[in-house]
């Protein structure tokens, strides 16, 4: 075999040319031996970064300070570090000074995983001192060398290993995860970003589920630098509602649909995403779903729903659902269809989440997505009246009266008890003062 990427090629027949040793490592080479699709391509080489700088026309100093260089050629941009072994480790992170060393073997020891601890030269041949592929052919994920050891100097490993372990299928070696359980309690050493980020490709990826369980298993979230205000044990009683999670695409469903098990007021959830280093736009976004589902599940409580004979008044439902949906607006609201039509029957639950779901949701998502696609009007903007009009018409002075006159309007417009017609609705505004 050989390299296939043409680019890669070139930076390491140059920097072999120039009389420095240079291999594919990581998740590049990993990736190749699983057949899978390589996404960045990492190079090491024994050239010092100023020597790597040296033998190509452009490069850009992306992370000298790890001894980085990017290289940019036309087929793409490379990543080439120097072999280096990192000196001390400081407050269970990584290091931030390096150690620059001559041989490859060494700088594959300070990798994280077996699978991640493989190189490749020019040829195709892996170098594979640690034994990775064995592991990858038995679907094991391993540390090199002590996994406690590891765990302490760098905790963010732990969360890379119940990543690697959902992501790629992989059985946690029993002796990595016993150190990851003794180690867990040093997650509160590393940085919430870094957290979330490991915690959105879980969640992203190909087995959600599966990153929840082991997350649960790990107990790694009780030990984060921010305690999160979420009973995440809530998610043990839903396990068929987390093999649901794959039906769902895209990062925001798959938070909200979570979140929306834990049974939490959405407030709580809000601040628990700030913690967690969403924006707020998408914190808020999350945080409108949850208030959509509550609102409706208290309003089906208080008046509605079930009955003796467990049935639901139809209109009652009707109205709850299309006020919360006008109120929280058409991103929630079809975002919470898509969560309901993904829930698994809900009857073996227990909670308030799963009485609103038994009593409102079938019947929520045969008719919510024909009215929302059919609804005459879903915001102000699309209101045939502004406020400017009402103050015209009326002959008032403008002021905050206009905001909850058009908001009433916008209501009873959305419900299709008044057409979105300019003369109707100042009719009807007229009836209202
Ligand atoms: P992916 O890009 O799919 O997340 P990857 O293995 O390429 O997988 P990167 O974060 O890109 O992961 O890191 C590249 C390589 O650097 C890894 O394969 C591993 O050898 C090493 N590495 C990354 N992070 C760590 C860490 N925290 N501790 C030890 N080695 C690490
Ligand atoms: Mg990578």
């Amino acid at each position: 075999s050989y390299i296939q990427d043409r680019g890669a090629s070139a930076v390491i027949c140059k920097l072999e040319e120039a009389g420095y040793e240079a291999y594919l490592v990581g998740g590049c080479v990993r990736d190749a031996v699983l057949n899978r699709r390589i996404k960045d391509i990492d190079i090491a080489t024994s050239a010092l970064p100023e020597q790597v700088i040296a033998c190509f026309t452009r490069t850009v100093p992306t992370g000298l300070q790890h001894g980085t260089v990017t290289v940019v050629l036309p087929e793409g941009t490379y990543e080439v570090t120097t072999f280096r072994k990192e000196s001390e480790y400081e407050g269970f992170r990584r290091p931030a000074s390096v150690a620059y060393i001559s041989d490859l073997i060494e700088d594959l020891k300070r990798r994280d995983f077996t699978m991640n601890a493989m190189a490749m030269d020019k040829n195709g041949k892996i170098l594979d001192p640690f034994d990775g592929q064995k592991d990858l052919e038995a679907g094991v994920l391993r540390c090199v060398g002590s996994a406690e050891e590891r765990f302490g100097e760098d905790a963010l490993r732990m969360l890379r290993c119940v990543r690697f372990a959902s992501t790629y299928k992989l059985q946690v070696e029993a002796g990595t995860w016993q150190a990851l359980l003794k180690q867990a309690p040093l997650m509160r050493h590393i940085a919430m970003e870094r957290v979330r980020s490991e915690l959105d490709r879980m969640i992203e990826g190909p087995a959600p589920a599966r990153a929840v369980r082991l997350l649960l298993a790990s107990r790694l979230t009780a030990h984060l630098k921010k305690q999160l205000p979420l009973p995440f044990e809530r998610w043990l009683a839903w396990d068929d509602a987390l093999d649901a999670l794959s039906a769902l695409e895209g990062q925001h469903d798959r938070w909200s649909m979570l979140l929306m098990l834990l049974e939490v007021p959405s407030d709580v959830v809000r601040t628990a995403l700030q913690e967690l280093t969403f924006s707020r736009a998408d914190g808020d976004a999350v945080a409108a779903d949850l208030a959509l589902r509550e609102s409706v599940a208290a309003q089906m409580h208080d008046v509605g729903a079930p009955d003796a004979a467990g049935q639901t008044d139809p209109a009652h439902l009707e109205r709850v659902w299309k006020l919360g949906a006008v109120r929280r607006g058409e991103a929630a609201a079809r975002a919470l269809l898509r969560q309901l039509r993904a829930l698994p029957d809900a009857s073996q639950q227990r909670g308030e989440l799963a009485r609103f779901l038994q009593s409102v949701a079938p019947e929520l998502v045969r008719s919510g997505e024909a009215w929302l696609s059919e609804v005459p009007c879903f915001s102000l903007k699309q209101l045939a009246i502004s406020g400017k009009d009402l103050a015209e018409e009326l002959g008032l002075q403008p002021g905050p009266w206009m905001g909850t006159l058009l908001q009433q309007l916008l209501e009873r417009t959305a419900l299709g008890e008044l057409a979105n017609e300019k003369d109707i609705l100042i009719q009807a505004a007229r009836a209202a003062q």
